[in-house]
């Protein structure tokens, strides 16, 4: 029998659902170009960084840049249109973890250049303008996780305890939901209403192992509650994470879609029928968010 086509969110889910990959690429978003300024913003070894510098370019989300210094051309990196598409998945990301984590260094806030405001995320429907809701969406899906164990573990497993030195990359909750490909996974399959611990286990073709200590780890984290049938359930705060996971698929869709890769996962919003595509309004003036018009003020 031929082995299952990895599908697009599949695809985007092994190459984006990564702590180090996306917080280089958050990194890039906060104008660092160079391998000094990784390195000095993460808490990230020579070893990883290069491996993941190396990742990114080869999966086309970053590009060779060269620059001068002092006479000499060094080599930096710029983000592709590829790499630079995932900004509403950061925003996403930020706004959650400062919406559902608490911590002693508070996250900054986000400021919308065009009302010079800072606000919060109001996540809507491109096509229809609608509100946009785990409970807003339905879910086609194809076999979808299945062949993910089948992606080569390209990078080691994030040492525990390695902390970004710059708050602004300090995001715990955030990474343990979308910063490991089984993690995200998981959450992703309880968002499209699988609560059983064999119905997680059939759908996503992962060892009962891995999906117990992603299952605990979620409960632990407040996302997942386990109910007296044994069933694990969304949270509030799991089901607020319903908006990175939209846009985790959606950039998927977009970017992973290609060379023969099935359409696995698509998520629809009633209201309009058409498979999501997601905007980022402003709180505070309405306006939409655009890639450039966002950005995050430091604490004093
Ligand atoms: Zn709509
Ligand atoms: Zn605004």
């Amino acid at each position: 029998m031929r082995p299952q086509e990895l599908g697009a969110v599949g695809r985007g889910l092994g190459l984006l659902a990564d702590t180090w990959t996306l917080l280089i690429l958050q990194r890039a978003f906060l104008g660092v170009s160079r391998y000094a300024g990784w390195r000095e913003t993460l808490n990230i070894s020579d070893a990883t960084l290069s491996a993941r510098l190396r990742g990114l370019v080869d999966a086309g989300l970053l590009e060779p840049r060269s620059y001068a210094d002092g006479g000499r051309e060094r080599r930096g990196y710029a983000l592709t249109e590829r790499g630079g598409d995932i900004w509403k998945l950061l925003i996403c990301t930020w706004d959650w973890e400062k919406t559902w984590v608490p911590r002693e260094v508070p996250l900054p806030e986000i400021v919308h250049r065009d009302c010079g405001r800072p606000t919060r995320v109001r996540v809507c429907c491109a096509a229809c303008g609608g509100a946009v809701g785990p409970r807003d969406t339905e879910v086609e899906r194809e076999p979808w996780a299945p062949g993910l164990d089948r992606l080569a573990r390209r990078h080691p497993r994030r040492t525990r305890g390695a902390l970004p030195v710059d708050p602004l990359s300090f995001l715990p909750g955030a990474m343990e939901i979308i910063g490991d490909r089984w993690g995200a996974a998981v959450l992703g399959a309880a968002l499209t209403g699988i609560r059983a611990f064999n119905c997680f286990a059939l759908e996503l073709a992962i060892s009962p192992e891995v999906l117990s200590d992603r299952l605990r780890r979620f409960v632990a984290l407040g996302v997942l509650s386990r109910s007296g049938d044994g069933e694990y359930r969304l949270t509030d705060k799991g089901r607020a994470s319903f908006p990175i996971h939209a846009c985790l698929v959606e950039w998927s869709h977009r970017w992973c879609g290609g060379d023969g890769a099935p359409i696995d996962l698509t998520i629809r919003h009633r209201a309009c029928g058409q498979p999501l595509c997601v905007r980022l309004d402003c709180e505070q003036c309405g306006r939409a968010f655009a890639r450039d018009s966002v950005s995050p003020v430091r604490p004093r």
